[in-house]
């Protein structure tokens, strides 16, 4: 097994994993992403994204992807996670090529739910059964996206669901109802001035 250990594993790099991601790693965790690439996005043409206007679903995840890279996320592009099991004090996640171990472990699948049921998560109408925090029946393991909804698969609810799964981590990890706020002074003060570039 690689030591390699992270505070949060996201798997699958859609919307909903890469705003868990981004969220996580922002606020100071150790993030590791496995992602495969065959995200809906690549079919969709966005105008329903508010904020955004009118782009196209790929051209959509390359600015996403390098925002999280940005942050410092470790986002390891194809390869596909085998297994999530519970393991002393987190999780043990398997791939063709090592395993890995996280304290948290955020599935972000899309419509595969295959993960979500080996883990022992419980389901309802045949999707992942969470609430509002996104956290599944297993303590630390949340589900996000469109493998927690019958309907409802829209970008921005998947990543609204990512944010809100990293969100509850972070309460978790640093005291309740933590907020990720961030004011104009912080464009220039902290990350590159990352929102300046746009
Ligand atoms: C034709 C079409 C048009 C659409 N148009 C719109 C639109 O106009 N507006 C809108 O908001 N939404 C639209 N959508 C829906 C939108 O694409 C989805 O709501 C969104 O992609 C769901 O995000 P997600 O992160 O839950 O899952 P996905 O985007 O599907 O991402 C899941 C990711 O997980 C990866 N993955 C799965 N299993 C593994 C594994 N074992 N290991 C590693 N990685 C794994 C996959 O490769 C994939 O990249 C459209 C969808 C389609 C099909």
């Amino acid at each position: 097994m690689s030591d390699t250990h992270a505070d949060v594993i996201v798997v699958g790099g859609g919307p909903a994993g890469l705003s868990a991601a981004l969220f996580a790693r922002k606020n100071g965790l150790d993030t590791l992403l496995f992602d495969t690439d065959s995200t809906w996005m690549h079919k969709a043409h966005l105008f329903n994204y508010l904020g955004i206007g009118s782009v196209d679903g790929s051209a959509f995840m390359e600015t996403a992807r390098a925002q999280v890279d940005s942050f410092g996320v470790e986002r390891r592009q194809g390869e596909a996670v085998e297994d999530v099991s519970t393991a002393d004090d987190g999780f043990v996640v398997e791939t063709a090529e090592d395993e890995y171990t996280g304290s948290y472990v955020v599935l972000a699948t899309g419509a595969k739910r295959d993960l979500a049921e080996s883990l022992g998560c419980a389901f309802d109408d045949d999707v992942v059964d969470v609430g509002v925090t996104m956290e599944t029946s297993v303590p630390n393991a949340y589900a996000t996206g469109a493998m927690v909804r019958v309907e409802e698969w829209q970008a921005v609810i998947a990543a609204g669901d990512g944010a809100a799964a990293a969100l509850n981590v972070l309460s978790k990890e640093k005291g309740d109802r933590y907020h990720d706020f961030d004011v104009p002074a912080d464009a220039t003060a902290v990350f590159g001035g990352m929102a300046d570039e746009e």
